[in-house]
């Protein structure tokens, strides 16, 4: 059986750090699945198709190809097989892939191709559902959360490093707004799973947060010695 470890959380807690060395640690993959998010929200954007219009993203569904490959354990994105990798990464694409995965199709098709990586490799794979609907049988299940107004500071520093010039204001509003759509849409929102364990990082650097999670791992896998 592969080995399985599913990382939830709100956007801006750290998961994807996180994810990305615990993966490193284990020679396991890591996979990204709001990036796929991401792909399909970019190609909805470039198609010029509405967010509400549900019957225009459930045709973009049967006509896009979402797939990520891995290069020396970097995960690339790919739109029909274009490498999307960095142009995901725009608040406009982040704020789009917020709403169009509220809707069922898209979900479905994104879950499936997830299950499938799952199935075949071993991974570490982060999101808002991994612990809920797309790994129910993870053998480690985190949910990573942080206070907004820390996620937004964060942020901001990422891009004021990138050389632009944010409003912490309107990036906090937007963290909360995007939340807020997360946790209440209908189909698969983000919620702790049950059996997952809560780390709050808002007091916490990114090395202590890997090593919390890291003894998690261990204790529950023994897969670290
Ligand atoms: O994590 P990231 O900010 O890249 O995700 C972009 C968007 O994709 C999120 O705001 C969320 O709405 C959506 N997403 C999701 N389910 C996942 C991963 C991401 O709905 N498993």
């Amino acid at each position: 059986m592969s080995v399985n470890i599913a990382i939830d959380g709100p956007a801006g807690a750290g998961k994807s750090t996180v994810a990305k060395n615990t993966a490193r640690a284990l020679g396991c993959i890591y996979v990204d699945t709001g990036a796929m998010y991401r792909a399909m929200a970019l190609y909805l954007l470039r198609q010029g198709i509405d967010p509400s219009d549900t019957p225009g993203i459930e045709e973009a569904c049967e006509s896009v190809d979402i797939t990520i490959d891995h290069e020396e354990g970097v995960q690339k994105v790919l739109l029909n097989g274009e490498d999307v990798s960095s142009l995901i990464r725009t608040e406009e694409v982040g704020k789009m892939a917020s709403v169009s995965s509220a809707n069922g199709r898209v979900r479905e098709k994104l879950t499936a191709l997830q299950k499938k990586l799952a199935r075949e490799k071993d991974v570490v794979m982060d999101g808002r559902d991994i612990g809920t609907v797309v790994l129910p049988d993870a053998q480690v299940k985190l949910y990573l959360t942080a206070d907004a107004h820390v996620r937004a500071e964060r942020r901001f520093k990422e891009l004021v490093e990138r050389g632009e010039t944010p409003d912490i204001g309107e990036l906090e509003r937007d963290i909360i707004e995007r939340d807020h759509r997360d946790m209440t849409r209908e189909i698969s929102p983000l919620k702790r799973a049950d059996d997952a364990i809560l780390i709050d990082s808002s007091a916490l650097s990114i090395d202590e947060t890997t090593e919390r999670i890291t003894e998690i791992i261990r204790e529950k896998t023994g897969l670290w010695k």
